[in-house]
């Protein structure tokens, strides 16, 4: 088996119903596919962040990749070379790409491989649901009305744990937090979320103001490099009467970021994202680091199926977090699981990647265990290039 074709694509799927963080509209969801071809007809394939100049970027990787057999390119070791070839976001998809076609070559599952290294594999991965944004055509009653109905009806769907998009005013924050507690019982794990909306100030006071409602962390409580002020907020929410845990890292995609956000003290728990981190292996490395540095590493995931597959199969051959201080839920692997309007999430690929009892099953078939519906492809896709042997 060799490769001899690499394909780039660009999707993009304007959402019908849009919605709104407290930083502002979330954009149209955007990505950079990549499926590497072999001489026998396999796909592998990988998801990367989508930018102007990623679908050509991707010429550094073609020489490392073209006429190579996968099932003796060994991606952690590829990695390196592919990072001075290309920039963080195209490699994230190549080298998820080759870790999934490594596993069709091999018969085994990307969990199964990385498993063989840290001993671990999950069947299935804790899932939080992501959702409880704020829909643009709502007024601020509808809001606050709509978030107690989506929350109960997360809770009544089996999740034990869920987040909920803060960063709407500290009045409007605490209110929204308070309603879906009070909802959703004290059983069920609820985190925040102010995409870096607030000063540190500001979210030292949104801590003060919610810590009677057992908040599981506070994720992006300032801009994504002020470690300064994330050190500032951690150090206040620790001392609050009830901790909350901060969390941050999913804008950030060089591991030298990563590396100086954990030597600042700047997060409990880090959410490096497949799409941008360097994928499968750059998220490996990332995870070691991270529990080194005793936080609980609970990747982003907000992208296409074959993201949402790749963390699955991550998270199912993670080692465990350190128990420290982290949030109840994430001390075993926690993967984020977007409910947002996503058709190259939820329509992209086959078999369905669901929700069941709290937990989402990792596809078991060789590699990422995906298969890629091509007219939902074909209809998302905006641009696209091959290279081939
Ligand atoms: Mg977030």
């Amino acid at each position: 088996m060799i490769v001899t074709a690499m394909r780039a694509y660009r999707v993009r799927v304007q959402p019908t119903d849009p919605i709104r963080t407290g930083r502002g509209p979330v954009p149209a969801r955007a990505d950079l596919l990549v499926e590497l071809v072999t001489d026998d007809d396999r796909s592998g394939w990988g998801n990367g962040s989508d930018s102007e100049s990623g679908i050509a970027a991707l010429a550094g990787a073609a020489p490392h990749v073209l006429g190579r057999d996968p099932s003796r390119i060994d991606p952690r070791v590829l990695w390196t070379t592919l990072r001075e070839a290309l920039p963080i976001g195209p490699l994230s998809a190549v080298d998820t790409a080759l870790w999934d076609l490594r596993g069709q070559a091999l018969g085994q599952s990307v969990a199964g491989l990385l498993g063989a290294e840290s001993g671990h594999v999950r069947p299935q991965v804790r899932a939080y649901a992501t959702g409880l944004f704020r829909h643009e055509r709502w007024t601020d009653a509808e809001h606050a009305r709509e978030l107690v109905l989506e929350a109960e009806g997360y809770a009544a769907a089996g999740y034990t744990a869920m987040k909920l998009k803060t960063g709407f005013g500290l009045d409007a924050d605490t209110r929204h937090t308070a309603a879906i507690r009070r909802a959703i019982g004290p059983d069920i794990a609820l985190y925040v979320d102010s995409n870096a909306a607030y000063t540190p100030q500001q979210s030292i006071a949104l801590g003060e103001a919610i810590a009677a409602y057992d908040v599981g962390w506070m994720e992006e409580p300032t801009g994504p490099l002020d470690w300064p002020g994330y050190h500032q907020v951690r150090a206040a929410l620790a001392n609050l009467s009830a901790p909350i845990p901060v969390a941050g890292g999913e804008q950030l995609g060089a591991a030298s970021d990563f590396t100086a956000g954990c030597d600042a003290a700047a997060w409990d728990v880090v959410q490096p994202d497949v799409v941008s981190a360097g994928g499968i292996t750059g998220m490996w490395r990332l995870g070691r680091l991270v529990r080194g540095k005793d936080m609980a590493f609970v990747p982003h995931c907000f992208h296409t199926g074959i993201a949402l597959a790749a963390t699955l199969h991550l998270l199912s051959a993670q080692p465990l977090n350190p128990p420290g201080r982290g949030p109840a839920f994430a001390y075993e692997p926690l993967l984020e699981y977007d409910r947002t309007e996503h058709p190259t999430r939820q329509d992209l690929v086959r078999p369905l990647i669901s929700q069941h009892s709290g937990f989402v099953p990792v596809p078991a078939a060789p590699g990422l265990g995906i298969t890629v519906q091509r007219d939902i492809l074909a209809r998302y896709t905006t641009a696209e290039t091959v290279a081939t042997l």
